[in-house]
């Protein structure tokens, strides 16, 4: 285990995890930071330098879906210097601890905020991508996905159309734009997973963008301990039952360690 890392505060939280039937985790920003994403906003960020996407960019798309394929087109030719960092960022310590608790059980679905697809390559299954994912495609009628690479684009009939009989809407990127209302199928099963969770913990966010804040404070309300890991306070510090100050990326290695030790206590304890 790292020096840093407060060890009663890890074992609390590996036995909160141990425990849970049903743990459900928000994970933010902080996490594609750590795997080198730029982030959007601050010094040297995607949006400090290029300036802020416009509010209406989803009225602009929806007024004329052709141009904005037509830029996206382009850019896939002609990638800049944040569309190769991106492509170049790999799943950290941080996101691969995250699959291994999914793949012990003691995770049982993550909503991530993050659009770059490393949770997925990670190996995270039961996973929710409340803003979109980079990499995929979505029908803006019946809401199928395809990742990017799986959809063929002919450059002389745009927009591309969903293929699903009897549907035929406008394919757009999955990532959510400005203006754009979250899909209703990923906000209904946010709302589940945490109607169902009896754990939740909030990973690498500061919990300030809506709706994805509300839920670790809506289950925490209804008295479901919430764990944070996070480098610092944000608005959930008060309501959670354990804070792990520090990097994902240090942390949840850690508590992998500790969610397998404490089972092996369980299972000692059980036998005794
Ligand atoms: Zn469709």
């Amino acid at each position: 285990m790292a020096a840093d890392i407060d060890g009663s505060a890890l074992a609390r939280a590996a036995t909160l995890l141990a425990d849970a039937r049903h743990a459900v985790v928000l994970a933010g920003a902080g996490m594609s930071k750590e795997s080198g994403i730029p982030t959007f906003r601050g010094d040297g960020g995607l949006w400090t330098v290029r300036g802020e996407p416009p509010l209406n960019q989803y009225e602009t798309f929806s007024m004329d879906p052709r141009r904005w394929w037509e830029r996206r087109l382009e850019q896939e030719r002609h990638a800049d210097e944040f569309a190769v960092a991106i492509e170049a960022a790999e799943p950290n310590p941080g996101h691969v601890a995250l699959a291994q608790l999914e793949a012990l059980g003691a995770v049982a679905h993550v909503i991530s905020q993050n659009i770059d697809n490393l949770h997925r390559r990670a190996g995270q299954r039961a996973l929710t991508e409340i803003h979109g994912n980079r990499m995929w495609m979505r029908c803006v009628s019946c809401e199928t996905r395809w990742p990017r690479a799986e959809f063929p684009v002919d450059p002389e009939a745009l927009p591309p159309r969903c293929a699903q009989p009897g549907c035929g809407g406008i394919v757009k990127g999955d990532t959510v734009m400005f203006g754009e209302p979250i899909p209703p199928s990923a906000l209904h099963q946010c709302a589940l997973e945490t109607a169902q969770a009896d754990l939740f913990l909030s990973v690498g966010t500061s919990a300030v963008v809506y709706p994805a804040a509300q839920y670790p404070i809506s289950a925490a309300q209804r008295g479901v301990p919430l764990i944070e890991i996070n480098p610092e306070p944000t608005p959930l510090t008060p309501l959670a039952a354990v804070v792990l100050r520090g990097a994902s990326g240090a942390i949840l290695p850690a508590l992998v360690e500790a969610v397998r030790d404490a089972r092996a206590r369980g299972g000692e304890t059980s036998h005794s």
